[in-house]
């Protein structure tokens, strides 16, 4: 295991650890070169070879299975996508029944899979609970996003308002009013899920390779320091930590910003401080700041908090946090105010990695046949799901099978260079989120302030819904 991971409870509760596989070091050719051991390299093996056994696939992985944000993520595996409504605003209903249908099953339909390949991953099936908590103004923006899932056409069994009471029954969060439950949501241990998929999808007879970074490639051609591999199909699946060797990101002008989260776990709990917080069917939770808080309960009783990090100039996927980052501390009081029950409780790991965001802020499906090249990526921190439909969705592309999914608005075809949007150069990448995370903390503390003014708390929403309109795809 890479050292920086022993800050991640995921990774160091491992019991039977991350596994250790030979890098490659002779020259080889293969159908299919995968590069990256993410969800998304995993997912796309696996459907490969379930839709076709006889293909030989490669997996060429920098560090290890799971080293990027598939091993370190708050985990929740959700059937939504980051900009679904967005991409579907302008369809006609029956491809929007469609898309939903795909987007929301993606829980039961991964569940089905880790049963029947004995994944054990701590997956639950709980829903989620996106709650209006620890201040008022929140109430006016969980309605909102209520009205707004109805406008988009998603249903009462997609997402249902819970009230305070019936909040209430299932997490008392400080301060909670009211609350959207959507039964799309489950819970895992994400390093569980990574290592678990990746010994799967070797005993289909993928071949991974960790340690072995590709350093070079051109068309059908991979180079890592001790090898070389010939494939007529590429796949890359980098998401967030692809800067550097996407050549895009040569230009300055990157597909996928690479963006740092964290988040913290406490010891494990006691069912009394559990009977005081709830989340007895182990539902996720968040609540309406902008600070995209995110709650796990785990199986082994312990609480993981996380919420959003930043973004570094320059745009380097960054794996290695101190645990002094004063970010962490945030997060612990965060948790705190969430569930004041935690004032005693000790937190015992504190990590982060990095996630990618796509300049539509919504992720993509890029498929380009007459190069033989793919991708999958730009998930904006909602990848865990997602990256299941998008493997199978990339699989069936590479096998020139059409269905459902590759007619989905998120899928293109052709090269990324002309179908995707690249970022503006520095600075303005930097600058952007500077300003951005500036409204975002300020609305924070006003509204979560009680001495505030009602003018002064109207100015900060008006300031945080505006940024957020503009970030929203
Ligand atoms: C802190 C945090 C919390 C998150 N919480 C959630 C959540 O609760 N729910 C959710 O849905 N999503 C969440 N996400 C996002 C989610 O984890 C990602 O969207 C998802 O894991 C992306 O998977 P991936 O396989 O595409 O990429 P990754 O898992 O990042 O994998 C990319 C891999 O590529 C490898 N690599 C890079 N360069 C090379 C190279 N040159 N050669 C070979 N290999 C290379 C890396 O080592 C890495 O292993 C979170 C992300 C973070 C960072």
């Amino acid at each position: 295991m890479h050292h920086d991971l022993r800050q991640c409870y995921w990774f160091d509760s491992l019991t039977n650890g991350a596994g250790a596989r030979p890098s490659l070091q002779q020259d080889i050719d293969v159908d299919i070169a995968i590069v990256g051991a993410g969800y998304t390299g995993l997912w796309t093996a696996y459907h490969l070879k379930q839709l076709k056994p006889e293909l030989s696939i490669v997996i060429l992985e920098a560090e290890h299975v799971g080293f990027g944000a598939s091993g370190r993520n708050g985990g929740w595996l959700m059937g939504e996508i980051a900009g679904l409504d967005s991409y579907l605003a302008a369809r006609n209903e029956d491809l929007r029944t469609l898309a939903y249908r795909e987007v929301h099953s993606i829980p039961a339909r991964a569940g089905e899979v880790l049963q029947r390949e004995g994944i054990d991953c701590d997956f639950a099936h709980g829903g989620a609970i996106y709650a209006a908590a620890r201040y008022p103004g929140q109430l006016a923006m969980a309605r909102a996003h209520l009205a707004a899932l109805r406008a988009a056409g998603h249903s009462e069994a997609d997402y249902r308002w819970l009230d305070a009471d019936e909040l209430r029954q299932l997490a008392r969060v400080a301060g909670g009013r009211g609350a959207i439950f959507t039964p799309h949501v489950a819970a895992v241990q994400p390093a569980k899920l990574v290592t678990g998929l990746a010994s799967v999808v070797e005993r289909h007879g993928v071949r991974i390779h960790e340690g072995s970074r590709v350093i070079a490639s051109s068309a059908g051609e991979l180079h890592t320091a001790t090898s070389r591999v010939r494939a007529p199909v590429v796949i890359s699946a980098l998401e967030g930590y692809g800067a550097g060797a996407d050549s895009a990101t040569k230009s300055g002008r990157p597909f996928i910003l690479p963006f740092q989260s964290g988040m913290v776990i406490s010891e494990p709990l006691s069912a009394a401080i559990w009977d005081e917080i709830g989340l007895a069917g182990r539902q996720v939770l968040s609540d309406y700041s902008r600070l995209a808080t995110y709650v796990q309960r785990t199986q082994d009783d312990r609480l993981v908090f996380g919420a959003r990090g930043g973004y570094r100039f320059g745009g380097k996927p960054i794996s290695s946090f101190s645990g002094d980052d004063p970010a962490f501390e945030t997060r612990r009081r965060l948790a705190r105010s969430f569930f004041p029950v935690l004032e005693q409780a000790a937190f015992t790991h504190a990590w982060g990695g990095t996630l990618g965001i796509a300049r539509r802020f919504a992720p993509h499906v890029v498929y380009d046949r007459a190069r033989g090249e793919g991708t999958a990526g730009g998930y904006t921190g909602e990848g865990v799901g997602a990256s299941f439909l998008f493997g199978l969705t990339l699989a069936e592309l590479v096998l020139d099978q059409d269905s459902v999914r590759t007619c989905l608005p998120w899928v293109f075809r052709g090269n990324s260079a002309d179908v995707l949007r690249r970022w503006e150069p520095e600075p303005l990448r930097w600058l952007g989120f500077k300003a951005a995370w500036g409204v975002y903390g300020w609305e924070e503390s006003v509204l979560s302030r009680g001495s505030a003014g009602r003018w002064h708390k109207r100015l900060a929403g008006m300031a945080g819904a505006a940024v957020a309109r503009l970030l929203s795809p």
